[in-house]
């Protein structure tokens, strides 16, 4: 619908209920440590792959908690397993174990 030359977006919601958790868990049950993410986005400040792509760690990790896993899928083969993000991350996540393990679930459950 347009009014006087402005649209309506879309409704954008999110339903956390529906959506499905299961990589999510399975990342808090094998890297515990990801429940402790802040969401500062420290990690994708000096991250490697961030800086030569449009690869985002912070993102992926908030899309993976919302259920949303169609990015993650995309762009984790981008991660180049550096490890930076782990050494400026002040709540201690793995993230690179996450990002391991991450992986091992889409592997394991793409059809
Ligand atoms: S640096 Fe650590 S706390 Fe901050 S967004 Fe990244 S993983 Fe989360
Ligand atoms: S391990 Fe991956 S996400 Fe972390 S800084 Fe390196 S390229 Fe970025």
């Amino acid at each position: 619908m347009n009014f006087w030359g402005f649209n309506i977006s879309e409704t954008r919601s999110i339903n956390y209920d529906t959506n499905d958790k299961g990589m999510m868990e399975y990342v808090a049950k094998e890297v515990p440590s990801s429940k402790l993410c802040i969401g500062c986005g420290g990690c994708t400040a000096g991250c490697t792959a961030g800086n030569l792509t449009d690869f985002n760690i912070r993102k992926i990790q908030m899309l993976m908690k919302r259920g949303e896993y169609k990015e993650a899928r995309e762009q984790l083969h981008k991660c180049m397993l550096c490890g930076k993000c782990m050494l400026v991350c002040p709540r201690g996540v793995e993230t690179r174990k996450m990002i391991l393990v991450m992986e091992n679930y889409i592997k394991n459950n793409s059809k």
